[in-house]
């Protein structure tokens, strides 16, 4: 596999971003960029970032554009990130891709290609319902398909899992309007540029891993 990327991985809520996003970037050694988890620790440690986004998340809709920029760029532009790079949630508008091109483009950088994890809304709303996360490290588990060794406890640090409160049944079809409107745009936006890559998202995690190994391995070097 190629040891340096600059990667977007796209697909609607409870696709398998975040547990596919950390197996790659553990292989490529580049830093994961989930702005989602970002913005739950602005939450937990109050900043005023966290109050900002708190209403939105809560209601299963995007935090505005600026706020997200801003702390995207200023994770990209941490020097870690210069031999590559996965992000797990951004962009989630055009505004956020031009955003994305522009920053990296003045940097002499770009996207390598972003893989789209294709799931069907009623598998996603089966999924999610299930959806258990540790409270400490933020692993994630499925009630039935991915159960933890000790009920409700994490495998890694025994801590106490819970379910997001944007995982909620209503607040989870509430985001897949919201991914549909304005997230689903980017399909055509990196498929216009000879960016975009499909993989099959029902599939096992080992499986849609092989599959994003297959992409990349054909991405230009
Ligand atoms: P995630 O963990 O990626 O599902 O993100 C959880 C929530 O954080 C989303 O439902 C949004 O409210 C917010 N969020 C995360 N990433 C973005 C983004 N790129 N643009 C806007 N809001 C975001």
């Amino acid at each position: 596999m190629r040891s340096t990327v600059n990667l977007i991985l796209m697909g609607p809520p409870g696709a398998g971003k975040g547990t596919q996003a950390t197996r790659l970037c553990a292989e490529l050694k580049v830093p994961k960029i989930s702005t989602g988890e970002i913005l739950r620790e602005n939450v937990r440690d109050s900043t005023k970032l966290g109050h900002a986004a708190q209403g939105h998340m809560d209601a299963g809709q995007l935090v505005p554009d600026h706020l997200i920029v801003e702390m995207a760029m200023e994770r990209l532009d941490r020097p870690d990130t210069h031999s590559g790079f996965v992000l797990d949630g951004f962009p989630r508008t055009t505004i956020q891709a031009q955003s994305l091109a522009d920053r990296l483009g003045e940097q002499g950088r770009a996207v390598s290609g972003a893989l789209l994890i294709e799931v069907s809304d009623a598998t996603i709303v089966e999924r999610v319902a299930g959806r258990r996360v540790c409270a400490q490290c933020g692993h994630s588990y499925h009630v039935d398909y991915d159960p933890p060794r000790n009920p409700n406890r994490c495998d890694d640090d025994d801590a106490l899992l819970i379910q997001r409160d944007d995982d909620k049944a209503e607040v989870i079809r509430r985001r897949l309007t919201v991914y549909h409107e304005q997230t689903s745009p980017l399909i055509s936006y990196y498929g216009e540029r000879n960016l975009l890559h499909r993989v099959d998202g029902t599939l096992s995690p080992s499986q849609v891993y092989r599959q994003i190994e297959t992409r990349l391995a054909a991405l230009p070097s």
